[in-house]
C-alpha cells in the first residue's frame, strides 16, 4: 500500500472488497456501475483541473508554511471579536476530540444525552447572563442572530400594529457595522423598513414595531438601555438588545429592564477568532415567544421509565416541519462552539467569570486614566472594556502597526481600543507608549492596575448568575476532564460506528484536516485586521474558492454563508439582485419540488419569494409536465427553481437538463441545493446540468465535521452572470462589484473551518475526489443489494441503481404495529445510529454510507438491519411488549435483578455476536417528546431544586 496516498485512508473499502462488492451488485466494473447510475448526457468528459494530491505529511508542512504568512499582532479592534484564552482542557478534550466533533445533530436523543446536557448548560448560561426566560442552543453569528430578533419581533407584532401596516424597525447607530449591513439584507425582502439613528434622540413614535440596541455600543459606550426600554415599552415598541456576553458579567442583564430579545456571540468565552469564525451566537427571549424562536432548543423531558432525559424541544416550529411557514430557515447551527463556550463557563464558574471580567474592566479603566493623564480625551462616559480616544488616527496607526498592534480607527480623529482577557500589564504599557510617541511626549509607566469602576451605577449588575451546581463543581482540570468524558461516553459519534445519515454525508473528518485548527497562527487572527496580516488566510480562502468553482463548473464562489440554509438565502438574494439589475423587480415566484428539504421553502420566504410547489411522479421524480405548466403559467414573474441533485429521493433524474431549460426559457434562474454534491464531484457538476447557482455544505461533502449540529460552511458558487452580486461586507472588501449586503457577520464566514475543506481537496486531488464519489455510489448500491428482500428501496434510477444514498420503505411493517422510529431506536441496541428518519418520505429511512465506511462496517450494519427485520417478522400487532417497542435497552434494565420482558436479556442487549466486542449503552430509555413540549423546561434546575429533593 502506498502510504503517501491519502485516498487510501479516506476511502473505506480495500481493493479486494471493492471487487466483491461489485460482484454482489452484479456489475463487472466500477465504470459499468457509474454508467448504470448517472445519465450519460451529464457526465464530465475531462478530469477536474486541480493540484496534484498531497500526502498528509506534505500537506501539514504546506499548511504550516502558509500559517506563517499570517501575522499575529496584539489586537484591540473589538467590533464583536476578541482575543481569548481557550482553556487547554477544553481544546484537548472537546475541540480535538472526535468523540465530540464527529457527532451528528442530536435527533436520536437516547444516544446524545452528553451533548444535550452540554447544550442545556449553554442555554442556562445564556438565560442567566441575559436575564431572559428561554434561550436556544446557538445561532450562526451575532449579526444573523440580530436579524432573527428583528424577524421575531416583526412576526409577533400586536394584531392592531399589523393591521395598521406598522413596519419600521429602529437600529441604533451604535450597532456593529456588519450587523447593520445584515439587517439591510434581511429587512428589505420581507417588507421591514430600517431606520438607523441615535438612540438618545429617538422619538418613540408609534410607527415603529421594534428596535435594536448594542450593549455596550460599537465604540464602547454603555448605552442606557434601561431608560430606552422603559420608554419603548410605553409606546408598544419591542426591544432587542445585542449584548456582549463578557460585559454582562458586570452589566445588569437586559432582561431585568424588560428587553424582549437579547442576542450576541459567545466567542469571548474561550473560542479563537479564526479570522471570523466559527463561533456560537446566542438568542434569548421571553417564554411567551417560545414558538417563534429560531433554531434548536434543548428541553428536559422524561424517558419510558420516568427518568429525566433531554431532547430537542418544540420541533414543530422548525423548517423541516413547517417549511414555508417556519419561523426561520436555521438547520445547522454552531453546536460544537456552543458546547465549548458553555464548558468555559462550567470551568470558570461565576467566581472565575467575575475575576476575568473584572480584570478586563480594570485594565480598561487603568488605560483610560493613564492616557487621559497623557492628555488624551476619552469619549466614553460609561464603559466596560472599550475606550474611544480623540487622537490622530493616522499617526497612531503607523506607530501601533510598527509595534505589532491593531486598534480600530472609525475616522481620522478617533481611536477605539478593546481590552480583552489575554491583555497584560506589559501590553498596556506598549499601548501607552504608542499614544505618547504620537504626540512627542514621554510615556507614563503603568505599574499597577487600578480598581475603580467606570460603569454607570444604574447599569451595574446586581443579579446573581450561574448558581446551578454544574457551574460550581468542575473547577479543577481533573474534574472538568472527567465531566467532559462522562458526557462524551453518553454520545455515539463516528469514532464508535457508522452514522449513515442520508443527505448529511457523515464521512471521515481526517485528523490531518483538523490539526491546523489548533494552531495559533490560524486561531488568533481578527476578521478585520489589515489584509497584509492575513496573507495565509487569503491564500487558503482564494484557493478554496477556486477549487469549489472548478468542482461546480461555475465562475465564482463566496465563502461567506455559514450554513447550507444561509447559502440558500444568499443564492436567492443574488438571483433577486440579478433580476433587479435587468429591471425585473417583479420576479418573485420560486418553484420548489414537494420532496425538497424544509430549508428551501423557508429560505425562499426569507428572500421575499412566493413558493409554488411542484409534484413528484409515482417514481419519485419531478413531474416535468406539471413543472412546465407552472413555469409557463408564472413566466412573467418567475424568479427561480430550487432543485436538489441528485434528488432527495437518491436518484439522478435524467430529465434534469430539460428541467433547467424549461426554467431558463421562462425567464427564471436555477438554484441547485448542493447537499447531495457527494454524488457529483468529479463525475458531473451543477454547471453541467444547467444550474446557475448552488450552495455546498462543506460540513457534508467537504469533510468539515458535523460537530453535533454545527459548525457549517455553506458557500455559494455561481455562473458568470451572477458573479457581480456575490455578497460583500461593510469593513472588508469582498464579493462582487455590485455586491449584495452582508449574509454573515464575517467577510469570509467561518474561515477557520474552511481549512478543513481546503486540506480535504488538497490531499485527495482530482483523482481522489472522483474516486470518493464513485466509492460513495458503490457503497450505497452495495447496501441496497444486501438489504434486498428485507427492506425495499423506494426509488431507483432508470437502470435500477441508487445514487449515493437510498430510501428504504418501512411502512409495510405497520402491519406488525412497527413504526420507522421503532427501527431507529432498536438500531441503538446494535450499536448504530439510525439513518435519516422520515425525510423526504414519512415512514422511511434514508441511508447514506459515504465512501469512508469499510465493507466490514457496512456488513455489520446490514446484518443488524436484517436481524431487526427477523425480529419484526416475529412480532404480533396486538402485543406492544416487544424488542422494538421497548428499544433502546439501557444497562440499568439489563442488569436489574428483575427481568419480566418476554425475551431474553441477551436478545435485548447483545442480539448479534459483534455487539459484544463493542457495546454502546444508550444512557436513557426512549424519550417522551410530547411530555417535554407540554412541560417546557429549557435550563438546568437551579440549586434550590436540588435542595428541595434533599
Ligand atoms: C443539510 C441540508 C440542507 C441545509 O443545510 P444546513 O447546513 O443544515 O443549513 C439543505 N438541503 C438539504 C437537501 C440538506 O440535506
Amino acid at each position: 500500500m502506498n502510504t503517501a496516498d491519502f485516498s487510501l485512508r479516506h476511502i473505506g473499502p480495500r481493493t479486494a472488497d471493492q471487487k466483491q462488492m461489485l460482484e454482489t451488485i452484479g456489475v463487472d466494473s466500477m465504470e459499468q456501475l457509474i454508467h448504470e447510475t448517472i445519465p450519460d448526457g451529464i457526465r464530465l468528459t475531462s478530469e477536474l483541473d486541480l493540484d496534484a494530491p498531497m500526502s498528509e505529511q506534505d500537506y501539514l508542512l504546506h499548511i504550516y508554511d502558509l500559517s506563517k504568512k499570517n501575522k499575529v499582532f496584539k489586537t484591540y479592534i473589538g467590533l464583536g471579536y476578541h482575543p481569548t484564552i481557550m482553556p487547554a482542557v477544553i481544546q484537548r478534550n472537546i475541540l480535538e476530540n472526535p468523540g465530540w466533533y464527529t457527532a451528528y445533530t442530536p435527533y436520536q436523543a437516547e444516544i446524545a444525552q452528553g451533548r444535550l446536557e452540554a447544550l442545556l448548560n449553554f442555554q442556562t448560561m445564556i438565560t442567566d447572563l441575559t436575564g431572559m426566560e428561554i434561550a436556544n442552543a446557538s445561532l450562526l453569528d451575532e449579526s444573523t442572530a440580530a436579524a432573527e430578533a428583528m424577524s421575531l419581533l416583526f412576526s409577533v407584532r400586536e394584531r392592531d400594529q399589523k393591521k395598521a401596516g406598522i413596519n419600521k424597525f429602529f437600529v441604533s447607530e451604535h450597532c456593529l457595522p456588519q450587523t447593520i449591513s445584515l439587517l439591510q439584507t434581511r429587512a428589505n425582502p420581507i417588507g421591514i423598513e430600517l431606520v438607523i439613528g441615535q438612540d438618545d434622540n429617538f422619538d418613540f413614535s408609534k410607527d415603529f414595531f421594534g428596535a435594536l440596541l448594542q450593549y455596550p455600543g460599537k465604540h464602547g459606550q454603555v448605552t442606557d438601555v434601561k431608560s430606552f426600554i422603559e420608554k419603548a415599552n410605553a409606546s408598544q415598541i419591542k426591544v432587542a438588545v445585542a449584548a456582549d456576553i463578557m460585559s454582562l458579567v458586570k452589566l445588569e442583564a437586559p432582561g431585568k429592564f424588560g428587553a424582549d430579545v437579547v442576542v450576541g456571540t459567545t466567542q469571548r468565552f474561550g473560542i479563537p477568532m479564526g479570522y471570523g469564525g466559527p463561533h456560537a451566537a446566542y438568542f434569548a427571549t421571553k417564554e411567551a415567544y417560545k414558538r417563534d424562536i429560531p433554531g434548536r432548543i434543548i428541553g428536559v423531558t422524561k424517558d419510558a421509565n420516568g427518568n429525566r432525559a433531554l431532547r430537542m424541544a418544540l420541533q414543530t416550529r422548525e423548517q423541516h416541519i413547517k417549511r414555508d411557514k417556519a419561523t426561520s430557515n436555521i438547520c445547522t447551527a454552531q453546536v460544537l462552539l456552543a458546547v465549548m463556550a458553555g464548558m468555559y463557563a462550567v470551568y470558570h464558574g461565576p467566581k472565575g467569570l467575575e475575576f476575568i471580567a473584572s480584570a478586563i474592566h480594570n485594565k480598561a479603566v487603568t488605560l483610560s486614566n493613564t492616557l487621559q493623564n497623557l492628555g488624551f480625551e476619552q469619549i466614553n462616559t460609561s464603559f466596560f472594556d472599550t475606550l474611544c480616544f480623540k487622537a490622530d488616527a493616522k499617526k497612531i496607526k503607523a506607530e501601533a502597526e510598527a509595534k505589532k498592534m491593531n486598534f480600530y480607527y472609525p475616522n481620522d480623529n478617533e481611536v477605539v481600543l478593546s481590552i480583552n482577557e489575554p491583555t497584560t500589564l506589559e501590553q498596556l504599557n506598549k499601548i501607552v507608549s504608542v499614544f505618547a510617541k504620537s504626540v512627542g511626549k514621554d510615556s507614563i509607566e503603568i505599574s499597577k492596575i487600578s480598581e475603580t469602576n467606570a460603569i454607570d451605577k444604574q447599569l451595574e449588575r446586581q443579579t446573581t448568575f450561574l448558581q446551578e451546581p454544574v457551574f460550581n463543581s468542575h473547577h479543577s482540570e481533573t474534574e472538568l476532564m472527567r465531566y467532559i468524558k462522562q458526557l462524551e461516553r453518553k454520545d455515539l459519534a463516528l469514532n464508535h460506528s457508522m452514522i449513515s445519515l442520508g443527505s448529511c454525508t457523515m464521512k471521515l473528518n481526517a485528523a490531518a484536516e483538523m490539526l491546523p485548527l489548533s494552531w495559533f497562527k490560524w486561531g488568533k487572527i481578527h476578521p478585520f485586521v489589515p489584509a497584509q496580516q492575513a496573507k495565509g488566510y487569503h491564500a487558503v480562502l482564494k484557493a478554496l474558492e477556486d477549487q469549489l468553482t472548478e468542482i461546480t463548473g461555475f465562475a465564482g464562489t463566496s465563502l461567506q454563508p455559514n450554513s447550507g440554509a444561509q447559502g440558500e438565502f444568499a443564492g436567492l438574494m443574488v438571483i433577486k439582485a440579478y433580476h433587479e439589475s435587468r429591471g425585473d423587480h417583479h420576479r418573485n415566484i420560486c418553484i420548489i419540488p414537494s420532496s425538497a428539504h424544509g430549508t428551501n421553502p423557508a429560505s425562499a420566504v426569507m428572500a421575499g419569494m412566493k413558493v409554488i410547489v411542484t409534484k413528484s411522479t409515482e417514481k419519485g421524480n419531478i413531474d416535468v409536465d406539471d413543472l412546465r405548466e407552472k413555469a409557463e403559467l408564472h413566466k412573467d414573474n418567475l424568479s427561480a427553481l430550487m432543485v436538489t441533485y441528485p434528488s432527495t429521493h437518491g436518484v439522478y433524474e435524467s430529465a434534469i437538463k430539460e428541467i433547467t431549460q424549461i426554467i431558463h426559457d421562462n425567464g427564471g434562474q436555477v438554484y441547485m441545493d448542493g447537499a447531495n454534491m457527494n454524488a457529483q464531484v468529479g463525475l458531473t457538476n451543477p454547471g453541467n446540468i444547467g444550474a446557475d447557482v448552488c450552495h455546498l455544505n462543506l460540513h457534508k461533502t467537504f469533510a468539515i465535521p458535523h460537530g453535533g449540529g454545527g459548525p457549517g460552511v455553506g458557500p455559494i458558487c455561481v455562473a458568470k452572470q451572477l458573479v457581480p452580486f456575490l455578497p460583500g461586507n461593510p469593513l472588508v472588501k469582498t464579493g462582487g462589484d455590485q455586491a449584495i449586503t452582508a449574509i454573515s457577520a464575517a467577510p469570509f464566514g467561518s474561515s477557520l473551518a474552511c481549512l478543513i475543506s481546503y486540506g480535504y481537496i488538497k490531499m485527495l486531488g482530482a483523482s481522489g475526489l472522483k474516486k470518493s464519489t464513485e466509492m460513495a455510489i458503490l457503497n450505497a448500491n452495495y447496501i441496497k443489494k444486501r438489504l434486498e428482500g428485507a427492506f425495499e428501496t423506494l426509488y431507483s434510477g432508470e437502470r435500477g441503481r441508487a445514487a449515493h444514498e437510498m430510501i428504504i420503505d418501512c411502512r409495510p411493517f405497520k402491519a406488525h404495529g412497527i413504526e420507522v422510529v421503532d427501527i431507529a431506536k432498536r438500531l441503538m441496541d446494535y450499536g448504530f445510529h439510525a439513518p435519516t428518519v422520515s425525510f423526504p418520505v414519512a415512514g422511511t429511512m434514508m441511508i447514506e454510507p459515504t465512501e469512508s465506511e469499510s465493507k466490514q462496517e457496512m456488513d455489520r450494519f446490514c446484518d443488524a438491519m436484517i436481524s431487526i427485520k427477523h425480529e419484526i417478522d416475529n412480532i404480533s400487532k396486538d402485543n406492544e411488549n416487544n424488542l422494538l417497542k421497548n428499544a433502546p435497552h439501557t444497562m440499568a434494565m439489563i442488569t436489574d435483578d428483575e427481568w419480566l420482558l418476554p425475551y431474553t436479556r441477551q436478545q435485548a442487549a447483545f442480539p448479534l455476536d459483534y455487539v459484544r466486542d463493542n457495546k454502546f449503552w444508550p444512557s436513557v430509555r426512549r424519550v417522551d417528546d410530547a411530555y417535554g413540549d407540554r412541560n417546557l423546561v429549557c435550563t438546568c434546575a437551579p440549586i434550590e431544586a436540588y435542595m428541595e429533593e434533599v
